[in-house]
């Protein structure tokens, strides 16, 4: 059988290659992933909702987002402040789309957690399990930010696609937060190992200077100025 589209051989079903192609080529401003056309939830959409919450620069031709929220009860559930834009598993503003993300007060008082994912529908959703069944438990709330994408390109052309350069954020925004120590060694855990390019380390020191100097202060030690050093 021979895909009508692309002309490549496919055994059974829709064309995998077409698909991906498809999304590669889906606004960043939209949601990726939808089934119900009625939650086409867009980025002008989250603006409106977060106001002052989310704020953007551009860098380069490029167009980066950090939204600052709270994580906090309600009944036996964790919600997050833009629960309308993460709601039906992946299908929603947020589902594949690439981002870096911190908590404050995660696990224990005091501590931050950085992670990134190239999935951040995923990764709050796994978030919020964790802090349900520990900062919440002693905290009415907690406060986070999810640096991502915004501008009017393709979702080929996001930068934070990059694992590298996520990674590479993770890295530098853990040497100037609060990160836990490791329970073991008592050491700072070891970030992941990365080496990106040079475009990739420019991006990273900028938009971690920008978040660092954003994100909710619960996140900060006071009077800390943002720093590359790395002990
Ligand atoms: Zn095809």
């Amino acid at each position: 059988m021979t895909c009508k589209e692309c002309k490549g051989d496919q055994t059974e079903g829709d064309c995998y290659i077409c698909a991906m192609k498809k999304k590669q080529s889906k606004p960043i401003e939209k949601a990726y992933r939808y089934s119900d056309p009625t939650d086409r939830k867009t980025f002008a959409d989250l603006k409106k909702d977060q106001g002052s919450k989310l704020i953007t620069k551009s860098i380069g031709g490029q167009k980066f987002a950090l939204l600052n929220f709270e994580c906090k009860m309600e009944g036996s559930r964790a919600v997050y402040t833009f629960s309308d834009f993460h709601r039906y598993k992946d299908v929603n503003f947020f589902g594949d789309r690439p981002a870096v993300y911190g908590f404050a007060n995660y696990d224990r008082e005091e501590k931050v957690k950085i992670g990134e994912g190239k999935n951040a529908s995923q990764r709050l959703r796994t978030q919020k399990t964790v802090l349900k069944d520990t900062t919440l438990k002693n905290m009415d709330k907690t406060e986070g930010f999810l640096l991502f994408s915004c501008g009017s390109g393709k979702m080929k052309d996001d930068p934070l696609r990059s694992r590298n350069l996520r990674l590479a954020i993770e890295a530098l925004l853990q040497i100037n937060f609060k990160i836990p120590l490791d329970k073991k060694t008592g050491k700072k855990r070891r970030e992941q190992h990365v080496v990106p390019d040079k475009n990739e380390l420019d991006l990273a020191l900028e938009l971690s200077k920008w978040v660092f100097d954003k994100a909710p202060s619960s996140l900060k030690r006071e009077g800390r100025k943002f720093t590359t050093k790395h002990s």
